[in-house]
């Protein structure tokens, strides 16, 4: 394989599209030794003229370099109105190249707004499977309705992705991922949240990561999950990353065991950079150094505008050393941020009521409940603290923007904690009025089986009015936003440590459009 002479030619201009001179006869004589396209392919970032399509060349998807040379490699792809590719809306090749672990992401432009498309993929005389993508309604355009799924957490060795096969059936308009796509530990010796042993139904190969070949490893292991190819083939993504895409629980150059932040980066970087290689986001994404940008908005027509936060890369420490704590004096900061100031300003500049309905799409959760894991203390409230419960004058900063511009059709959905939990996001730490309401989706696996109701949750409940339902199974939110009404649908698996089970819908909550309330649908 080491005889292709791709690689000096195709660097020349260092653009990501293939100079028009490669020669033809060469692109076929590339010489895999078994089908490339072994991590599948996916869409993402859509915008209403197009979207990016994504896949990485690993013919060995468990050697190093996924069995590829270190050359770069072309890429034949194309975008069709049917599903027969009888009416192609745009080709083009682009290049896998060993720098990005051959991995291709291509912003296809110039299709036409709110309708769906199919892609493919062809390299060395084999051909990718169909994917199905589509684009976002014209700017401004009236919507009677928009469906999506929001999903997260989830650990490969602690269950069987059946909840991603099942989100393959769900007639989607889009996907938002919160992160958690990757852990870098095991799930060997681990507890879960009742002191239990962690399932272990498949294992990983490899210690925890640390370079960007133990990341890209990580993924290709992950991406070979047929259950996850087939929910990324039909339907754009929204990725993000939470925090074992990198490293528990971290935050800016802050690692969660004593380190150097200068060699903490290193590591963040090295995470970063596989992060990107396998995700079907836009060059905007591009990593820089050990930082990426993963904030940005979509509007589909008049109707949703998704607001897409990143929760780790600007955030202050953790108050209090983290973890499920009483509060300390740290928590009262006033300069403590989740978002950083830019992203910040961003967000609040963008909330306001020109859509019909926001969504803030993010990692942590935003209701301040507490009561929290107080089993061993009960006298004083209980926060986790790499929550906004953690930073109370950020979330503050937020609901008296939407309080001041007299909001009420805003949504939080969130990932991490894996468990459902349904409420609404009061003003002045929880005393004043409802300014959103969050759904906090459960995880995919992590955690493993679950059951109904996690033991301390009805204490929590009563602790909290705001907060309305929790669950503790495994599955993600369904849901579907009309001018009127939000609706969100749990969607929840028996158990994920055996492949196959069924999905049903564990509870449905309704928003009125004017009301941050939610109510049993
Ligand atoms: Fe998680
Ligand atoms: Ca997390």
């Amino acid at each position: 394989m080491n005889q292709i002479p791709l690689g000096r030619r195709a660097f020349i201009g260092g653009s990501l599209a293939v100079p028009l001179l490669l020669p033809h006869m060469l692109r076929a004589q590339v010489p895999f030794a078994d089908n490339p396209f072994t991590l599948g392919l996916a869409s993402g970032d859509p915008a209403p003229d197009g979207f990016v399509i994504w896949t990485r060349l690993a013919p060995r998807p468990r050697e190093q370099h996924g069995g590829m040379p270190a050359a770069a490699v072309p890429v034949n792809w194309e975008v069709s109105e049917d599903d027969r590719f009888r009416t192609i809306a745009a080709k083009g090749e682009a290049l896998a190249r060993p720098e990005l672990g051959h991995s291709v992401h291509v912003e296809v432009a110039g299709l036409k707004p709110g309708r769906p498309y199919w892609y493919r993929f062809d390299a060395g005389g084999e051909r990718s499977y169909t994917g199905r993508s589509q684009t976002l309604p014209a700017t401004g355009a009236a919507l009677d309705r928009v469906r999506f799924a929001s999903v997260g957490c989830q650990h490969y060795e602690t269950g069987f992705f059946t909840a991603f096969r099942h989100m393959a059936d769900e007639e989607l308009d889009f996907v938002f991922h919160s992160g958690d796509y990757l852990y870098e530990y095991s799930s060997a010796f681990r507890l879960d949240e009742d002191r239990r042993p962690l399932p272990k139904v498949r294992q990983h190969l490899g210690h925890e990561p640390m370079s960007v070949d133990d990341y890209r490893l990580r993924y290709a292991e992950i991406k070979m999950d047929t259950d996850l190819q087939a929910a990324h083939a039909v339907a754009p993504w929204f990725a993000s990353y939470d925090d074992h895409e990198v490293k528990n629980n971290w935050v800016g150059a802050i690692d969660e065991d004593p380190n150097l932040p200068e060699v903490f980066r290193l590591r963040r970087a090295a995470a970063m950079q596989a992060w990107y290689e396998h995700m079907p986001v836009r060059r905007r994404s591009f990593p820089r150094g050990d930082r990426i940008d993963i904030t940005r908005r979509a509007d589909w027509g008049g109707l949703l505008r998704g607001h897409f936060l990143d929760t780790r890369l600007h955030r202050t420490d953790q108050p209090c050393d983290d973890g499920f704590k009483p509060t300390c004096p740290a928590v009262i900061a006033p300069d403590a941020t989740v978002l950083g100031d830019a992203q910040e300003k961003w967000l609040l500049a963008g909330l306001d009521d020109r859509p019909r309905w926001n969504l803030i799409a993010q990692q942590i959760m935003m209701m301040p409940l507490d009561r929290r894991r107080d089993g061993e203390n009960t006298i004083d409230p209980v926060y986790n603290m790499d929550s906004w419960a953690g930073y109370p004058a950020a979330r503050e900063r937020i609901l008296d923007h939407l309080g001041r511009r007299r909001l009420a059709n805003t949504v939080v959905l969130t990932g991490d904690e894996h468990q459902n939990w349904v409420g609404e996001v009061n003003a002045d730490r929880g005393r004043g009025a409802a300014r959103a309401v969050e759904f906090v989706g459960t995880s995919i696996t992590s955690g493993g089986d679950g059951r109904d109701v996690r033991a301390g949750n009805a204490r929590i409940m009563s602790g909290n009015p705001n907060l309305k339902f929790t669950n503790d199974q495994r599955g993600y939110l369904l849901c579907d936003v009309t001018p009127a009404t939000w609706k969100t649908r749990l969607r929840v698996l028996d158990r994920v440590t055996e492949p196959g089970a069924a999905i049903a819908t564990r509870a449905s909550f309704v928003v009125e459009h004017g009301k941050s309330a939610v109510v049993p649908a």
